[in-house]
């Protein structure tokens, strides 16, 4: 049996957190500087980029002097506030089309799920409540998340929406760790060696995300990448960008599954 490591990125590919990224800044900077966050910060570009990057930016964007001296209480702000847009999530986040129910798949390849968050979701309809390893192709896939978000602000996205259950957060890697995304790469790597006593070097470690930085990160550490169409990327700059497979959304559980399964 296959076994594969899949590091799912967050926004866009899993969720769609409707601004709860962007309100936790603006929480961090009025709790540390006592003014609102200048609206010129808010132009830092975050698509797929690390928080460790963006916060430096933003810092430096709101006119912060040496913001890098800064950016370790900036982190903790974050990190501290994170619960507080949750509710943001809860009410208007989405889980994007497919979401769950290919996290379902992938988590039944491993065995039984524990009960969990994803318990409290909705019923799971389609060929992911049917999958077993043969359907999967006799892949077993431990998942978790590589994304640059800190890890409370990732699970402040997940957790409402039900997600979290089918992950082990424990052997992901976040946006705080490095400022480089493929760097990210190396830690979950490690993590779930550890944690598993499987090597999963080269193309048995397979990003799934929304943004070229996504595929950069899985082709600069020899891992595979497949790019969702779902953020502000066409399938065609994903490709371009190298990704080994793009798929317009992750309706198609199947197909996903094939493409995992696949080398
Ligand atoms: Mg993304």
């Amino acid at each position: 049996m296959a076994s594969i490591l899949v590091l799912w990125d967050v926004d866009y590919t899993l969720v769609d957190a409707n601004g709860a990224g962007r309100r936790l800044y603006q929480l961090a900077f009025a709790d540390l500087y006592g003014t609102e966050l200048p609206a010129a910060a808010e132009q830092a570009n975050m698509a797929g980029r690390t928080d460790r990057a963006i916060a430096i930016d933003v810092l430096a964007l709101a006119g912060i002097p040496d913001p890098r001296a800064e950016v370790s209480r900036f982190e903790a702000a974050l990190t501290r506030l994170a619960p507080e847009v949750a509710h943001l999530v809860a009410d208007h986040g989405t889980a994007l089309p497919g979401a769950r129910e290919a996290l379902a798949a992938l988590a039944a390849t491993t065995g039984p799920m524990t009960a969990g968050p994803m318990t409290t979701g909705p019923m799971i309809t389609g060929p992911a409540a049917t999958t077993d390893p043969a359907a999967a192709g006799g892949l077993a896939a431990r998942q978790s998340v590589l994304t640059g978000n800190i890890r409370a602000l990732a699970e402040a996205k997940l957790a409402p929406l039900g997600l979290t259950g089918y992950l082990d957060l424990e052997i992901g890697a976040y946006g705080n760790e490095h400022e480089i995304r493929s760097e990210l790469v190396h830690l979950a790597r490690a993590r779930a060696a550890a944690a598993d006593g499987t090597d999963f070097g080269g193309r048995s470690t397979v990003l799934i995300g929304d943004t070229p930085l996504d595929v950069a990160a899985a082709l600069a550490t020899g891992a595979r990448a497949i790019g969702v169409a779902t953020g502000m990327f066409t399938a065609g700059q994903l490709a371009e960008a190298g990704a080994d497979v793009v798929l317009p959304d992750l309706t198609d559980t199947e197909r996903l599954l094939a493409a995992l399964a696949g080398d």
